[in-house]
């Protein structure tokens, strides 16, 4: 194992602008982390998405957005003689979600027993013979990813397959991907391979390209899995300006300190003054 802080930082940039929304990613992370079922096999009204969100039984999440089509070279539904000026059809943006494995990650601020760590490849990973159910993980995170397990109490989440990187393997779903739109690396050579896309969609006539959680300056510091998208971030359920939760909480205890000292001055002052 490498010495601790040589290890460059590792992450995920997904480029959504290939997914083709076979879900492989889905299966492979299932497969190989032993994730169970996360419901039934039954679609959910939201186009081919059958599984809905991310949560405790789904670490990877592919969202399938219909829209009216435009020309971006995006596949639509329907053989091309049915699709007209006047009924265009419909594209898809597909985009496989995951933990963000922040920079500034409060479900690691807060969780009271450790059972959540950050690694030697700078991700995320929750220890499950530590996780106690506390819970309190779950509304810290900004994109509401970490989930209670119901059937088991503890909470659960990706772990950039922590052990694969071990054994010096890439994660499941990157490896499981067929159009490469998980890619797998050092975070700073993702960053410029990322730009370098976006850079070439645009001059391809995509203008809408753009990258999320790919910036440092961010609220959470910037992510360890970022993305490209072909639309607004909310579009795809991404919160557009995501702050880490516990930002605050130095000047809050700080403002509790001062409160609880100022209670006891005036308790002594007042015990003195009786005593008197
Ligand atoms: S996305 Fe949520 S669960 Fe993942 S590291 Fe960030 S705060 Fe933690
Ligand atoms: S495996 Fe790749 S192409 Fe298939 S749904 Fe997942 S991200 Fe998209």
């Amino acid at each position: 194992m490498a010495e601790y802080g040589a290890q460059p930082r590792m992450g995920f940039f997904t480029d959504t602008s290939v997914c083709i929304g076979c879900k492989a990613c889905e299966v492979a992370c299932k497969e190989w982390n032993g994730v169970p079922e996360a419901g039934g096999q039954d679609l959910l009204g939201l186009s081919y998405d059958n599984t809905g969100d991310l949560g405790s039984n789904t670490w990877r999440h592919v969202a399938f957005i219909e829209q009216p089509a435009v020309d971006l070279g995006m596949p639509t539904v329907g053989a091309p003689e049915q699709q007209s000026e006047e009924e265009p059809g419909v594209r898809w943006l597909m985009s496989s979600d995951v933990c963000k494995h922040c920079t500034h990650a409060a479900c690691l601020d807060v969780c009271p027993t450790g059972a959540l760590f950050r690694t030697e490849f700078d991700t995320v990973v929750v220890q499950q013979d530590i996780c106690n159910g506390c819970g309190y993980c779950v509304p810290a995170c900004p994109y509401g990813v970490i989930e209670k397990r119901e059937s088991d109490g503890r909470a659960f989440k990706c772990t950039l397959c922590y052990d694969r990187l071990g054994a010096g393997m890439e994660p499941a779903c990157a490896k499981a991907c067929p159009t490469d739109s998980i890619q797998f690396g050092e975070l700073d050579e993702l960053r410029e391979r990322a730009a370098a896309r976006v850079s070439t969609l645009h001059s391809d006539g995509v203008p809408e390209a753009r990258l999320y959680g790919h910036d440092p300056e961010d609220g959470v510091g910037g992510d360890g899995a970022f993305f490209l998208l072909l639309d607004e971030p909310e579009v795809y359920g991404f919160p557009p300006d995501p702050v880490v939760t516990t930002r605050d909480l130095p000047q809050m205890w700080k403002r509790a300190a001062t409160t609880a000292a100022g209670v006891a001055a005036a308790l002594v002052v007042s015990f003195l003054g009786r005593r008197r």
